[in-house]
Formats: C-alpha cells, structure tokens, sequence
C-alpha cells in the first residue's frame, strides 16, 4: 500500500487563485487589499522568504508596502513603525518577519501590532479568541495544515489526532484548530514518553518539531493522514544541502493513508494562507467602517 501524497503545490495554486479572484472583485469597489511586510537585517533565510512573500501578494493583486530596517534597528524604532503601519488605512495586514535581531523586543513588537492587522496570527489577541473557539486570525501554518487534511478527511469528527510539538506559532494553534473540527487532541513535545504509541493511536498525525527524519514510518498508524510540518536542511551526502520533513518519508509512506511531502506539501500553503489571511483582514477593515 502506498499513501495518497498530498499535493501541497497545487493547493496553494488554488487558493492564491481564490485570493486573487476575491481581491480583484474587491479592487472593483475601491478596496485595494494592503500588506506591510517589515524585515530587519539581512538574515538570508528571511530574505528568501520575504521576497516570495511581497511577489506571491504582487501576484494576487494585494498592493505590499515594504520596510527594510538595518540590523541596527531598536525596539524603540520598530514599535514606531507599527504605531504608524496600525494607523495607515491602506494597510490591512502588518508582517514582521522573524527572527528579529539579538537586543530587539520581539514580543513587545508583535503585541503592538493591531490584532485586527495580525495577518501572521501571533498576537496575544488572536491566539486568545482562537482557544475562545472566537472568529480569530490564525497563523498561517497549521491553517495551511488544516485545509490540506480537508481535501482528503472532510469530516475530522471523532478523529483522532496528534499534534508533535507545542510551538506558538504552529503545535498550539494546529491543536486548536483539530479540536475545533471535532478531533479529540493529544499535544506531544520533547518530554513526552512513548512518542511511538501514542503515534500509532493517530489517525490524524501532525509532525511540527525540526528534527529531520524523526518521526519513524512503523510509528504511523496504517491509513493515517500525516501532516509533515518540518523544514530541514541536511546534508544529501554529497556535500549539498537538501530539504527533508520531521517525518521518515520513505518508511511513513508505505503505511500512511495519505501524507504531505517535503517540500511540496506545507510551505507552499503558508504564504498563500499569508494572502487569504490579508485579504480577510482588508475585509474586515471595510465591514468595520460600515457600521460606524
Ligand atoms: P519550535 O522549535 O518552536 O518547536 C518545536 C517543538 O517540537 C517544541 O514544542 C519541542 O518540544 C518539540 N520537540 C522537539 N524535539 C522533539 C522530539 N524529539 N520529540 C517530540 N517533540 C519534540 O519549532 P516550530 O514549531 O517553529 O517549527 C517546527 C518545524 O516546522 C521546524 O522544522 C520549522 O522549520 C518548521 N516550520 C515550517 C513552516 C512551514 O511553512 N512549512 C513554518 C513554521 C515552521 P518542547 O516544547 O518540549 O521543547
């Protein structure tokens, strides 16, 4: 038996297109979806990331105002930036990219950054009104995560799911977001004991802990859907560097029901979850005014 992969590419594909056919039809009524994307010091990862970011939203129609600060920058000027990023009405969404430079606050930047901005979904705010089980902005990844497990369990009911690793930005929302389809949730991390077991009762299976190749394909329980969060930079064994998940793909494969490659699978839908999640902010902002 092997896996249905899932193609995390084409997904994407589908929903930039979404996006970009909402923001034209937005654009139509005057509303021009905005996203400001901050990026201080010249991390090259970050760069990477940020480039795709500003062209994939170029792409879609979302206009991007973007803010390139020296790795000198203070706290005391980034929080500058996001009081003035919060009060221009032509940004819906705010975007920091991190890592931030050693000495700079991170978390005192991104709790200035106005909730209804949050495109990233970090905000003390979102993360809240996300276990409220509110209408919350919810960071990127395991948004992405969730819809690909849609396209191949539309009903998660009863399901049950583990979720490896409790990071802020991925573990704790994917979590959220299984227990808000009706899955019941186990959360798994470093001291967690008999990871296999507990592996092996997954019907749903999200690995989300930046080890390469952790996750044993005899620990998948036959026929689960596997979620491979993990972006890995190994050594191919030739001297270059190739990409590999949290997950034993070759081992995981013969046993999963479908799975997620790397790459291929997760890292394509964050930016596009990234454009959706911008263009609901841009939404939002206009139904706001409209009551007023
Ligand atoms: P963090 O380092 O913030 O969190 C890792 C989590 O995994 C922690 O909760 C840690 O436990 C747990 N963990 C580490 N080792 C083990 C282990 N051996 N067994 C069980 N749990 C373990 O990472 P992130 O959540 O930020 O990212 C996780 C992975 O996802 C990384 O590879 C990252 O590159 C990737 N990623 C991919 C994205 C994408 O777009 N596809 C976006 C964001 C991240 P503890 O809390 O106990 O320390």
């Amino acid at each position: 038996m092997s896996a249905t992969i899932i193609d995390g590419r084409a997904a994407a594909e589908r929903l930039r297109h979404r996006v970009a056919g909402r923001t034209a039809e937005l654009r139509a009524n005057g509303l021009v979806p905005g996203l400001a994307v901050v990026l201080v010091g010249e991390d090259p990862a970050s760069k990477i990331y940020v480039a795709s970011k500003t062209k994939q939203a170029e792409e879609a129609g979302i206009r991007h105002f973007d803010h390139r600060l020296a790795a000198t920058a203070t706290t005391a000027e980034l929080l500058q930036l996001v009081r003035e990023l919060n009060a221009n009405p032509d940004v819906h969404g705010i975007l920091v990219q991190l890592p931030l430079p050693n000495g700079v606050d991170s978390a005192a930047v991104l709790a200035a950054i106005d909730p209804a901005k949050d495109v990233d979904g970090f905000h003390a705010v979102n993360a809240g009104k996300l276990a409220l089980g509110e209408e919350a902005t919810v960071p990127c990844t395991p948004l992405g995560c969730l819809i690909l497990i849609r396209e191949v369990l539309p009903d998660m009911r009863g399901k049950r799911a583990v979720v490896i690793g409790r990071s802020n930005i991925v573990g704790k929302p994917m979590a959220q977001l299984l227990l808000q389809n009706d899955c019941t949730v186990t959360i798994a991390h470093s001291r967690t004991r008999d990871l296999p077991a507990l592996c092996a009762e997954a019907e749903i299976l999200v690995a989300a802990i930046g080890r390469p190749k952790a996750i044993q394909g005899e620990w998948v329980r036959p026929g689960a859907v596997v979620v491979d969060v993990g972006i890995n930079r190994i050594d191919d064994g030739s001297g270059k560097s190739k990409v590999v998940g949290d997950v034993d793909f070759a081992s995981a494969v013969t046993r999963a029901g479908a799975i997620t490659p790397v790459p291929g699978g997760v890292g394509p839908m964050t930016i596009a979850c990234l454009l959706m999640n911008t263009v609901n902010a841009a939404i939002r902002s206009r139904l706001g005014a409209s009551v007023e």
